[in-house]
C-alpha cells in the first residue's frame, strides 16, 4: 500500500468542485486516509515548488495557490502515487487526456485543479510538510453489507 498527496487547488475551490474532485478518487477505490482545509503560505509554496523556481511562472504559481484555502488530502491504496497521477492527467489541462481530472475540468496549465505527488519518495515528503502523524487515520474499511446483516 502507498500513500500519496493530493491538494485541491483554489481553483476547484471557487469553481464548486469540490465533491466532484473528491468523488473520483473516492469511486475509484482509493482510501481517504486525512483531509483539512489550510491556507497555504508563501514559505510553504516555495518549498513546495522549489522544482520550479528558476520559472518565469514561479510566483505567479505560488500566487494562485495562496488565493483562498486549498483542500489538502492523503490518499492510500496499492500503488496510490501513480495511480492518482493517471487519474489527473496531464499538467496543461489543454492537453490532458478527456476521462481525466484536468482534461476533464481544466482549460490551463496553471489552474489544473489537483496537485498529486509524483513519486513515492516526493509523496512521502510532501505528506510531511502537510500533515502531522496525528492527522493521519489508518482505519478498516468494511463493507457496508455486511453491517446491513445486524439491521
Ligand atoms: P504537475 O506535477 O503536473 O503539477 O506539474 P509541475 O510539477 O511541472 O508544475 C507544478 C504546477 O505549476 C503545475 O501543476 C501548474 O499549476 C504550474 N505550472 C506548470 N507549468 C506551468 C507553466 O508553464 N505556466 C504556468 N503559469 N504554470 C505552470
Ligand atoms: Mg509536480
Amino acid at each position: 500500500m502507498e500513500r500519496t498527496l493530493v491538494i485541491l487547488k483554489p481553483c476547484t475551490i471557487q469553481r464548486g468542485l469540490i465533491g466532484e474532485i473528491i468523488a473520483r478518487f473516492e469511486k475509484k477505490g482509493l482510501i481517504l486516509e486525512g483531509m483539512k482545509m489550510t491556507w497555504l503560505t508563501d514559505e510553504i509554496l516555495s518549498e513546495h515548488y522549489a522544482h520550479l523556481k528558476e520559472r518565469s511562472f514561479f510566483q505567479r504559481v505560488k500566487d494562485a495557490m495562496a488565493v483562498c484555502p486549498v483542500i489538502v488530502c492523503c490518499w492510500k491504496g496499492v500503488d496510490a502515487v501513480n495511480v492518482v497521477r493517471t487519474l489527473a492527467g496531464a499538467t496543461n489541462g489543454r492537453n490532458a487526456a478527456p476521462g481525466t481530472i484536468r482534461g476533464d475540468y481544466s482549460m490551463s496549465v496553471q489552474e489544473n485543479i489537483v496537485h498529486a505527488s509524483d513519486s513515492q519518495e516526493t509523496a512521502a515528503i510532501e505528506l510531511k510538510r502537510f500533515f502531522s502523524e496525528d492527522e493521519l487515520f489508518n482505519y478498516e474499511t468494511k463493507n457496508l453489507l455486511s453491517l446491513y446483516a445486524n439491521d
